[in-house]
């Protein structure tokens, strides 16, 4: 790792003093690695229980530390039993638990650490809006999205003033996990330390009261605000907060958190979490779902011989024949870019019906033609290669043991692989 700014530990001498040696010794371990079990998917006990690499101490209600150094190229992560987390990031999250969520925006969301965590406590209910200013974050999020298997979000880009100007008084919870200094980030990547100035700190903290400005006229009365960094600068996390508290009366501050990493064991985090008080509600138009009745007769036919239970809801189609199935409750996102729409089900061409990787992702495992492979022959799905199976021809949901990877079409004694070619494996990748 490389030095630390002097004037970064002259700051943190000063604000911990007898606690400093501590945080100081703490640079010299590594660095602390989290795993959340994705709840949607599996439970953290039954996870336990098949975890493919040992698992340490349980985090929160469902993470847990790891020491493995390529957890994320493992079959479970391409099922989207786990993701990824820092331990210190999961408090986000934990602090989330008890707030309202039933129309809940995560504003600056990519990767998707807390939009997954908060979805998997939504667990399919109300409706997660998924925001990242930077369209290519945006698409990863969007993957992840996908991966976790949620179905009751809209992944969008766009910028906090535009959404603050689209979504007076309406979200029962916002998410603001700011860009900051990345004082907590120093040993995960090490551009933060060249990066990292006095000066920095500054225009990290002026953005950030920009997105907290955006982000509060967001929040419906009685609802909440959750602000969170993973810095130590107080101008960006405590200051930040009282600042904000006095431009905003109709704020009540409900709790704060500040992880250390000398007195916990993860790389340090701020979390803020603060009620509106006062004001209004407002509600948005709902979202103008365009219905095609050729292509829903369609979908349904497919649907009804594919799961032992379709999933409910409207059906969304675009003029060029892609399908959605809308969460009860999206408001319209006319402005704004769309990365995702609740669950992709597949395309229509007029003909035929072809399903959608999102669709094996969300739902696969209610379909009545699931190819349950061990993880070695998994691995080979991942790849991209083509089975041998007796299944019955026709599409088919292909699994790692029982749980989803993607789609695959049985066609006379061998499964053609329909995983899309961006989420293939190269050979010596996986685990
Ligand atoms: N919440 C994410 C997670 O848990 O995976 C991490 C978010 S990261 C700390 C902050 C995000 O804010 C980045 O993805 C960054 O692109 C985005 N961002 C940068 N400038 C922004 C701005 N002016 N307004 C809103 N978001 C911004």
């Amino acid at each position: 790792m490389a030095p630390l700014p002097e004037q970064f530990l002259k700051r943190m001498q000063e604000r911990l003093g007898k606690d400093f040696p501590a945080f100081f010794a703490s640079y010299g371990r590594p660095p602390a690695r989290g795993l959340r079990v994705n709840t949607l998917k599996i439970s953290p006990e039954e996870f336990a229980r098949r975890a493919p690499f040992p698992l340490g101490e349980t985090i929160g209600e469902a993470g847990f530390y790891i020491e493995e150094e390529k957890p994320g190229a493992d079959p479970y992560h391409f099922a989207g039993l786990y993701y990824l987390q820092e331990p210190s990031a999961m408090t986000v999250g934990s602090m989330s638990v008890e707030c309202p969520k039933k129309r809940v925006l995560d504003l600056c969301a990519a990767p998707g650490g807390k939009t997954t965590h908060v979805a998997a406590q939504m667990a399919g209910e109300g409706v997660l809006i998924a925001n990242e200013v930077n369209y290519s974050r945006a698409k990863i999020l969007s993957q992840n999205v996908e991966r976790m298997g949620i179905c009751n979000s809209a992944v969008i880009s766009a910028s906090p003033e535009t959404l603050a100007a689209r979504f007076p008084a309406y979200f029962d919870l916002v998410l603001a996990d700011a860009p900051c200094s990345g004082e907590g980030m120093f040993k995960k990547e090490e551009n933060a330390i060249p990066e990292w100035s006095e000066a920095n700190v500054a225009r990290c903290a002026e953005r950030q009261r920009e997105i907290l400005d955006c982000a509060a006229d967001m929040v419906c009365l009685g609802g909440r605000l959750l602000y969170s960094t993973c810095t130590f600068a107080e101008e960006e996390d405590e200051w930040q907060i009282e600042d904000f508290l006095a431009r905003h009366p109709a704020f009540t501050l409900l709790g704060m958190k500040k992880l250390y990493p000398h007195t916990f064991r993860g790389e340090g985090h701020f979390c803020a979490l603060l009620r509106r008080d006062e004001g209004e509600s407002f509600p948005a138009k709902p979202f103008p779902v365009h219905r095609s009745i050729q292509a829903e007769k369609a979908y349904r036919a497919f649907a009804e011989d594919f799961f032992t239970a379709p999933p409910q809801g409207t059906v969304h189609t675009l003029a060029d024949g892609r399908m959605y199935l809308v969460p009860a409750g999206m408001p319209a996102l006319a402005g704004v870019s769309l990365l995702r729409l609740g669950v992709e089900l597949g395309e229509w061409d007029g003909k035929l019906f072809r399903p959608a990787h999102a669709l094996a992702m969300a739902y696969g495992d209610r379909a009545r033609r699931k190819i349950m492979l061990p993880r070695e022959a998994a691995k080979a799905y991942l790849r991209g290669e083509t089975l041998a199976s007796d299944a019955q021809n026709g599409w088919c949901v292909v699994c790692v043991e029982e749980y989803p990877l993607g789609l695959g079409k049985a066609v006379n004694g061998t499964v053609k692989n329909h995983l899309p070619k961006g989420l293939r494996m190269a050979k010596d990748v996986l685990r």
